[in-house]
């Protein structure tokens, strides 16, 4: 009986203070289905600052991978890499600067199946250099040929069905995110694992507030620092354990 007048009391107050939250204009209701979530204007402000800051770093971050790739294997990668942070901070950014200030609308469709397409992309790009350069034998580039060929069929998928199915979506990330790191069974050296897991957990923990526009307020602006956040951890692993003169294994 206790827990029963509990629950609905804590249910009534959620309720309440969504209310309040979205009276505030700090949140909207969730998307019908089918449609996409309309943030508020401070919703639209927090999505394009907590990705827009990161354009400028992300470019002097993929300039500092080249410059400390050593082989021509840890140039490739690191370009690879760096151009994906890139593409993902400018795709995502843009996207949000035309949904908020409703110019270019005729680009709105593109940027927006962009923004979603350059997740699938940022995912293969952020298993290329531990795939290609640590010596994982024949596994390392069947992963890479597989990774890939998912994020392609990834984007179709996307280009296909634009907010159809938005729960299958959202699978599809994690499982394109989570299953490749399987093959860490056939790495030799298992350096810099650790934050790469940590990097992964960052960004599994951030699909939840991927998921809870019109539930959370800034659920999006949350979503993206968690972007960051997991992004900074493997930059950062693959800086110092992939890149060098005293990181060539396979390469
Ligand atoms: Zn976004």
């Amino acid at each position: 009986m206790y827990y029963t007048r509990w629950i609905h009391s804590s249910v009534k107050s959620y309720i309440e203070t969504m209310d309040g939250f979205r009276k505030a204009r700090l949140m909207n209701c969730r998307a019908r289905p089918g449609s996409a979530y309309v943030p508020t204007d401070v919703e639209h402000i927090a999505n394009m600052v907590t990705h827009g800051i990161w354009i400028l770093p992300s470019f002097a971050a993929g300039v500092w991978m080249v410059n400390l790739a050593h082989t021509p294997l840890q140039y490739l990668t690191s370009v690879i890499y760096g151009m994906a942070l890139m593409a993902l901070f400018i795709t995502s950014t843009t996207f949000h600067t035309i949904s908020y200030t409703g110019k270019c609308m005729s680009w709105k469709n593109v940027f927006h199946i962009g923004d979603r397409a350059v997740i699938y992309i940022f995912i293969a790009a952020s298993y290329t250099p531990w795939l290609t350069l640590k010596d994982m034998q024949t596994w390392g580039m069947q992963t890479l040929w597989l990774v890939w060929l998912a994020a392609v069929l990834g984007i179709v998928y996307q280009y296909t069905f634009h907010e159809k199915y938005k729960w299958l979506e959202t699978i599809l990330y994690v499982v394109l995110g989570a299953c490749p790191a399987v093959s860490v069974v056939a790495m030799k050296n298992v350096s810099g694992l650790t934050e790469m897991a940590f990097g992964g957990m960052v960004y599994i923990i951030g699909v939840f507030f991927f998921k809870c526009d019109g539930v959370l307020p800034f659920a999006h602006a949350i979503w993206h620092c968690f972007v960051f956040v997991g992004a900074a951890f493997h930059y950062y692993a693959v800086c110092k354990y992939l890149l060098g003169p005293h990181n060539v294994e396979a390469s």
